[in-house]
């Protein structure tokens, strides 16, 4: 059985003292799951310092970007290359970086080779926008993305990508729409439907794929029940210890059938 995971992308947020503040936190209230891998997903600056303050037995690594480039003259950027031993995971083509830095397909692609290329499994963020969702165009969003990203790795290598739908609508900084785990499980269903046509069953059924859009402690065992989805990407409430300790307590409920402690 897949392993639940769970991932805080903290964005542009928390100093490194903040950064110590909420890990020492989040180690008092979250436990080691066997079956559930809780990722952190800080500020550049704060990867290292945290990297040497988390039990490595709660707590995984992810970048949130990086260049495609392993090295060389682009001044402000760090690379895949860089971060192998500091990270498990990396965020690629996160729908913030696709709109305000005006990342296309084919850098996203370009990124996701550049991850595996390096031992570092990308979390590929895919989604449509409210524009697109009105124009019924979704199905065909995905699709690009989805078989954009892809495009240059082996089955082998598709297999380990983790895919994170985020419809952009949903996310609380672009406005926070709730969407229904039926809308859901038709797109996490059609990803894997692509995966399995260009790269074989046993890739699709292997794969994992994230659900992430103003997901809290609340909402977060009503999308993980849906078949398909594997864990969660979660933004603004992965900055709040209680509620990303009760994000992670719901997987364990789930996994374990217990009923929630308030009733
Ligand atoms: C995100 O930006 O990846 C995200 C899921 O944000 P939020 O949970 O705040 O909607």
């Amino acid at each position: 059985m897949k392993r639940i995971l769970i991932v805080g992308n903290w964005k542009m947020n928390l100093n490194t003292h903040e950064a110590s503040l909420l890990v020492k936190r989040l180690h008092d209230k979250i436990q080691v799951h066997r079956d559930i891998e809780v990722v952190l997903a800080p500020t550049m600056l704060v990867l290292q310092p945290v990297s040497t303050e988390i039990d490595r037995r709660k707590f995984g690594l992810a970048a949130q970007n990086a260049h495609f480039k392993d090295e060389g003259a682009y001044t402000g950027e760090v690379s895949f290359t860089m971060l192998r031993d500091l990270v498990k995971y990396s965020l690629v083509g996160h729908s913030e970086r696709r709109i305000y830095f005006n990342e296309t397909l084919e850098v996203v692609r370009d990124k996701v080779q550049a991850a595996i290329r390096n031992g570092i499994i990308p979390i590929l963020c895919i989604g449509e926008t409210q524009h697109e969702r009105a124009a019924g165009e979704t199905k065909r969003v995905i699709h690009d993305q989805v078989t954009t990203a892809l495009s240059n790795l082996t089955p082998d290598e598709v297999e380990k990508v983790v895919i994170a739908y985020e419809p952009v609508w949903a996310i609380s900084t672009f406005g926070g729409g709730i969407a229904k785990p039926d809308e859901v499980k038709k797109v996490t269903d059609q990803i894997h439907y692509q995966v399995k046509e260009l790269y074989g069953n046993e890739v699709s059924e292997n794969m994992r794929i994230l659900y992430g859009g103003s997901v809290d402690d609340h909402t977060a065992g009503g999308y993980l029940s849906i078949e398909g989805v594997d864990g969660l990407l979660v933004g603004s409430a992965s900055l709040n210890y209680q509620k990303f300790a009760g994000i992670v307590e719901s997987a364990h409920r789930l996994i374990h059938k217990d009923p929630p402690k308030n009733g």
